[in-house]
């Protein structure tokens, strides 16, 4: 995802603390608390801009959501949609998804989602795919067991090589979509990618997979 640089992001995220939460491993094992309820917590990795878990947000308010982005300046025009919208229960990280082990407890989180994630198309690159093993082991320690990862993508390859990832792990695919928009379902919501490319007539892979 592009965003012109912007100088001004760094402090923009600071004054905006009660979005982006400042030390976010402070919360450890209690992010509950954050939120001052007992409502489940679904975890965004790669939010973006911020549209899908704003829609998520207004859908489901009794779900707690927790966006985590590593460009700043992309971030920055996700903390400007919950200012707008003041929704209580979405908040930010400004991090990268390699530390969520350090970021939650084990079996902390009820769902995650991975909305149109970098495909790094170079085998070389491998690693650096949200869906590589190592991402996977980070993701079961902190997802409650039975908690799933709902992953939507364009890109046929990432969509091919998560599916092969997530059952040589041993997880359970419970729903595999080859084209999302083929039915309009009216309680999915859009990323900022998803409507980008669908307008394109691109199909939109979907698929849930669980840890067994
Ligand atoms: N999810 C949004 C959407 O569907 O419109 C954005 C998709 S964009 C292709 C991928 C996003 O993931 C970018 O904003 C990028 O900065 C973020 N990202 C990539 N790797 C990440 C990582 N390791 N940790 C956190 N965010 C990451």
């Amino acid at each position: 995802m592009r965003a012109r640089y912007k100088p001004w992001a760094d402090d923009y995220l600071k004054e905006n603390n009660n979005i982006v939460v400042p030390n976010p491993s402070d919360y450890k094992g209690d992010w509950q608390a954050k939120f001052t309820n007992h409502a489940p917590i679904h975890l965004e990795i790669g939010t973006g801009k911020g549209q899908f878990i704003m829609g998520m947000a207004q859908q489901f308010p009794n779900v707690n959501f927790i966006g985590i982005e590593v460009v700043q300046s992309i971030l920055v025009s996700a903390v400007q949609k919950v200012v707008e919208e003041q929704p209580g229960n979405v908040c930010f990280i400004s991090d990268d998804a390699d530390n969520v082990t350090d970021i939650f407890g084990e079996n902390e989180v009820d769902k995650i989602y991975l909305n149109f994630s970098d495909p790094w198309p170079k085998n070389k690159h491998a690693k650096r795919r949200l869906t590589y093993k190592t991402f996977l082991e980070q993701y079961q320690s902190i997802l409650k067991p039975g908690g799933e990862i709902v992953l939507k993508t364009d890109n046929m390859h990432l969509f091919e090589y998560s599916l092969v990832s997530f059952s040589q792990f041993g997880m359970e695919l419970e729903e595999v979509v080859l084209d999302l928009h083929e039915f309009n379902d009216p309680t999915n919501i859009m990323t900022e990618y998803e409507e980008k490319f669908s307008a394109k007539g691109q199909p939109i892979y979907r698929c849930r997979a669980t840890f067994v």
